[in-house]
């Protein structure tokens, strides 16, 4: 999607902080950190939000979770959190599919 910043990012248009990058996935640290390690996980394909995942582009989100177990070992993390927030009311600012993956802090829930 053409005016999509993170299909930008991923795309390397937008500079980011690289974690982690595939031919399917691009994972950046979060610029607003809401957690000593923050970062997020996307498709480099466009997918809206969760809601938008399908039979024909989940295989992507299997491999996000393989990515989001494979960098957090690399970095040491072993207690984290993974949210995806899906539309306004659950807070989605950005339209494109992310999985935000919070460490090194007590987490509370719920959620606020
Ligand atoms: O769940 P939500 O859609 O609000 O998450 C978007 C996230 O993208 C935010 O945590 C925001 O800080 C992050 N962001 C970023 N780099 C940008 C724009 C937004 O890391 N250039």
């Amino acid at each position: 999607m053409s005016d999509c910043l993170f299909c930008k990012i991923a795309a390397g248009e937008i500079p980011s902080n690289k974690v982690y990058e595939d031919e399917l996935v691009y994972a950046f640290y979060d610029i607003d950190p809401q957690a000593p390690t923050h970062f997020l996980v996307i498709p480099k394909a466009h997918i809206g939000s969760c809601g938008e995942i399908t039979a024909e582009n989940s295989a992507v989100v299997a491999h996000a979770f393989e990515v989001i177990a494979q960098v957090t070992r690399e970095l040491g993390i072993t207690d984290f959190r993974v949210v995806s927030n899906c539309g306004a009311q659950a807070g989605q600012s950005v339209a494109h599919l992310h999985f935000h993956v919070l460490a090194g802090r007590d987490m509370t829930w719920p959620p606020g």
